[in-house]
């Protein structure tokens, strides 16, 4: 494992810590700073960009941030025997990070960065919050929104619907919602055995930049239609959006009603919505 910043191994980090991994908080280490730096480069240039990272556990990806030259980092970890690790890492990069310490799902991500500069989000995410916090991002009030780009590691499946589009297998609301306002990429997998411990599935890291001019759609309405069309997935549309007005919404939104919710573009999905 190459040294990037003059910091211990992570390995010694954590058994000097006593940093063994809760599954309960979806705690599955990298422990490669080679892999981490991988992760963090995905999103980019990081030259005066603070990075919001959410539970950095011992540290790896954070110092692999830090170590690529962001501007700060802001790192929300619930974890509180994780903050002595973090504390060194913020003695080597003095002001460049800043823990909090609680839970990602009440932290209001669009008031974190008040300097000004630009925002990426860029994180390892726990499995049984990971997709929350995605959709809280997407459904973001203002748009574009307060971040340039979402850099995010989610078990393979989870990252297949993310990027999903029709006439895919994998697609269904979170592909239509996040088709709908950014342009979705996987990036790359990575093996069970790169994390300590080793998790059961293959996980992938997915890159979303926000599109600055989404198809003009309320999402309330948009929510609406994917929920109803996917909730049967296999049937006709004039049967599966019956609720909400089967044949006539169809016709209005110039859909033909014998096709199935999977073949519907994102655009047609918010012409649906707009329909309603
Ligand atoms: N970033 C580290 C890495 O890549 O090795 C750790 C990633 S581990 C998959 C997920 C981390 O998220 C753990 O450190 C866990 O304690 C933390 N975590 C779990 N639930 C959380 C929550 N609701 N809010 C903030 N952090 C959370």
């Amino acid at each position: 494992m190459a040294a990037i910043d003059g910091l211990p191994p992570l390995r010694d980090v954590i058994s000097r810590h006593g940093l063994d991994a809760k599954k309960a908080l979806g705690q599955n280490f990298l422990l490669d700073l080679n892999l981490t730096q991988k992760i963090a480069r995905t999103a980019g240039s990081l030259e005066g960009v603070t990075v919001i990272e959410v539970g950095p556990g011992p540290g790896g990806l954070t110092r692999a941030i830090l170590s690529l030259g962001a501007k700060k980092v802001i790192a929300i970890e619930r974890d509180s025997r994780c903050l002595p690790a973090l504390a060194e890492i913020s003695n080597h990069y003095p002001g460049r990070l800043e823990v909090i310490e609680g839970d990602a799902l009440r932290v209001d991500f669009e008031t974190l960065v008040t300097d000004g500069s630009p925002v990426k989000i860029i994180a390892n995410l726990p499995y049984n919050v990971g997709t929350q916090l995605l959709v809280n991002w997407l459904l973001s009030k203002s748009w574009p929104p307060f971040y340039q780009s979402l850099t995010l590691m989610f078990q393979r499946e989870v990252g297949l619907r993310i990027v999903a589009e029709e006439d895919d297998d994998h697609y269904g609301r979170l592909g239509v919602l996040c088709g709908w306002r950014t342009h979705a990429r996987m990036a790359f997998d990575v093996p069970p055995q790169a994390f300590t411990p080793p998790p059961k599935v293959t996980s992938s890291v997915v890159h979303l930049e926000p599109r600055e001019n989404p198809i003009a759609c309320r999402v309330e309405a948009l929510e609406r239609v994917t929920q109803v069309a996917f909730g049967q997935r296999r049937k006709m549309l004039r049967q599966s959006v019956k609720s909400l007005g089967g044949e006539a919404l169809l016709a209005k939104a110039e859909i033909d009603p014998q096709r199935r919710a999977e073949t519907l573009s994102v655009e047609e999905f918010c012409r649906l919505a707009n329909c309603l």
